[in-house]
């Protein structure tokens, strides 16, 4: 049983690791809003305390600046712990090759330690970057990937894979109560305007009226995910009774080309698009099939493209200092 469902007691303690992060903060607060306490762990690598300044002076929630690669000290219970902390972007993780490796094996391993220490359960974000460039369209939980290990993108990859085999080791050999989830492309607020993805990319230079950079010749294909969809997708899965990975994403695929189209559309500028290299091993394609998070979760985003696009551009306004958030 996992302790959510344990109705023994209401308010949960939660770990969240990444929690200055783009989704750690978003889980954050839908952790909160459910009435648990959290304590958020990030070593501001990629985390940005702008996520989280809303929370100061909330007595349910505590940050603390660490990094998980190194053992994490906790006094006190624990009922959950999620670790979230990862550069995720393809840009972030050229840039730092070797902290994306120690985060996701390391940094996994003590995660995994505290969890047992404390007889907690655990969440592992894991990603759709384990397909790699994927040979079977869409991707269903049941495919092996088709992952480069020494190729740029491997230190991200290889990195969550160990996560994925680290964790299931814990859940087999220790019993622990583990669950994996494979994010794929996701949105919203508080992603980076500067982390190098194409939803902050885009718009981000469809804002500024310059060039949108169009990565080979854009037919390359992703799927993107509202963040309020996935993070409810998340929330779910901590309390199902599931240890196998379950893929949460958008199935509604597009070319990047298609997306630059609709960027440009959807805030009126007079950007134009122009064709860089396509970066190594970028996958051709992604969607996920997420039949198990039907059935397991009874789960599906909500969230439809226009809406959850005309939300991020609002909020990428609103930090570029161009005009009050609705
Ligand atoms: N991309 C692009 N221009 C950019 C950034 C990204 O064309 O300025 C492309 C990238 O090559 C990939 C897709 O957009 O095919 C999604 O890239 P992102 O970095 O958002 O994440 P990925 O899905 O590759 O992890």
């Amino acid at each position: 049983m996992d302790v959510f469902s344990n109705q023994r007691k209401a308010k949960k303690t939660c770990v969240v690791t990444g929690g200055a992060g783009f989704l750690g903060s978003h889980l954050t607060d839908r952790l909160l809003a459910a009435g648990h306490r959290v304590i958020a762990i990030d070593n501001l690598l990629t985390g940005n305390v702008r996520n989280i300044e809303h929370l100061a002076g909330n007595a349910d929630y505590r940050f603390i600046e660490h990094d998980v690669t190194n053992f994490i000290y906790l006094p006190g219970e624990v009922d959950f712990v999620f670790h979230f902390a990862s550069p995720a972007s393809p840009f972030d993780y050229l840039e730092f090759p070797i902290p994306t490796l120690k985060v996701g094996a390391l940094g996994t391993h003590n995660t995994l330690g505290l969890a047992k220490a404390k007889g907690a359960s655990f969440l592992i974000a894991s990603t759709s970057e384990v397909y790699g460039d994927p040979l079977i369209h869409p991707q269903k939980e049941d495919y092996w990937g088709n992952v480069n290990p020494i190729g740029p993108r491997g230190v991200y990859d290889e990195a969550k894979r160990f996560a994925e085999a680290m964790t299931m080791a814990y859940h087999r050999f220790h019993r622990l109560d583990t669950k994996i989830v494979r994010i794929f492309n996701t949105y919203g607020p508080r992603m980076r305007l500067e982390d190098g993805r194409v939803v902050p990319a885009f718009i981000g230079q469809a804002l500024n009226e310059e060039p949108l950079t169009v990565f080979g010749d854009g037919s390359q294909t992703r799927s993107f995910c509202y963040v309020s969809d996935l993070i409810e997708g998340i929330f779910r899965l901590s309390t199902a009774d599931t240890h196998e990975p379950v893929n949460i994403g958008n199935p509604s695929e597009m070319t990047i080309k298609q997306f630059g189209e609709a960027i440009i559309e959807k805030t009126g500028a007079s950007s134009q698009m122009v064709f860089k290299e396509l970066p190594e091993d970028d996958p051709r394609v992604r969607q996920p099939d997420i039949t198990r998070a039907r059935a397991v979760l009874g789960w599906e985003p909500i969230v439809g493209f226009d809406e959850g696009i005309a939300k991020t551009i609002s909020y990428f306004k609103t930090f570029l200092g161009m005009e009050e958030q609705a």
